[in-house]
């Protein structure tokens, strides 16, 4: 079955999605990662990201879905970190597990008081190539300034500066935060909330409560 991490940006989605697909059948696909590929990469797709990104704002719809059709092909055992991120994204992804005859994505929404994202995002360290995060308080590396797996040096993503992020925060309000109605219907009952403060591992517990519920399997 589809998951969905749902949540504003510093919700810990990626965080999380690491840890859970390392413990259950579940890949992490994370568009920002995938997009960011795509610019390291220099590709058509990459090139036309670019301008939104920098900017904080939305990649348009076609570009998204397709690029996510492309990627969600084979198996639904997936997490999907950053998608949908806008109604017409879940239309058509309800529609690819439609088509391929699988069950409707299911969305746990990472529930944080708005007032700690900031934090969060300026202090976020990124390793590039894998797109594994650590924060300089919360979640530091071992080595400052170096990934724990690899040792390379990790950067801070260009978009993880304040004014960018204001955009990327008044972003989720306007197109993304709509999508808790969508999922949160009584007839599908396809959303559960997750409290999203507090240290990663009480957090990842909380997931994994919901996930179990959800009888996914886990890893053998
Ligand atoms: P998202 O993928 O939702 O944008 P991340 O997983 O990248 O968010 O987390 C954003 C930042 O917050 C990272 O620097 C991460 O280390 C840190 N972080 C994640 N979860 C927590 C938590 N429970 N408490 C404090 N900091 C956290
Ligand atoms: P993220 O790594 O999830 O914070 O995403 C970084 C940036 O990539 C966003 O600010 C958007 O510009 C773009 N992006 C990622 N996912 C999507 C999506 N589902 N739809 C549109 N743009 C996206």
């Amino acid at each position: 079955m589809i998951l969905i991490f749902l949540g504003p940006p510093g919700a810990g989605k990626g965080t999380q999605a690491k840890i859970i697909e390392e413990r259950f059948a579940h890949r992490q696909i994370s568009t920002g990662d995938l997009l960011r590929a795509h610019r390291a990469g220099k590709t058509a797709l990459g090139r036309e990201a670019q301008s939104y990104m920098d900017e904080g704002k939305l990649v348009p719809d076609g570009l998204i879905i397709r690029m996510m059709e492309e990627e969600i092909k084979t198996s639904s055992n997936v997490i999907l970190d950053g998608f949908p991120r806008t109604v017409a994204q879940a239309v058509a992804l309800d529609q690819l597990a439609n088509s391929k005859g699988w069950s409707l994505p299911q969305a746990i929404l990472f529930d944080v008081d708005e007032s700690v994202l900031m934090e969060r995002l300026v202090g976020r360290l990124t390793h590039a190539a894998s797109g594994r995060t650590y924060h300089s308080t919360f979640n530091p590396p071992v080595v400052a300034g170096l990934d724990d797996v690899t040792g390379d040096a990790l950067i801070q993503r260009p978009d993880d500066k304040e004014e960018t992020i204001r955009t990327r925060l008044a972003v989720y309000k306007d197109q993304t935060e709509p999508l808790i109605e969508y999922y949160d219907n009584p007839a599908s009952g396809r959303l559960t909330s997750v409290d999203a403060l507090g240290p990663i591992d009480d957090v990842t517990r909380r997931i994994e409560r919901v996930i179990s519920v959800r009888e996914i399997p886990q890893r053998p």
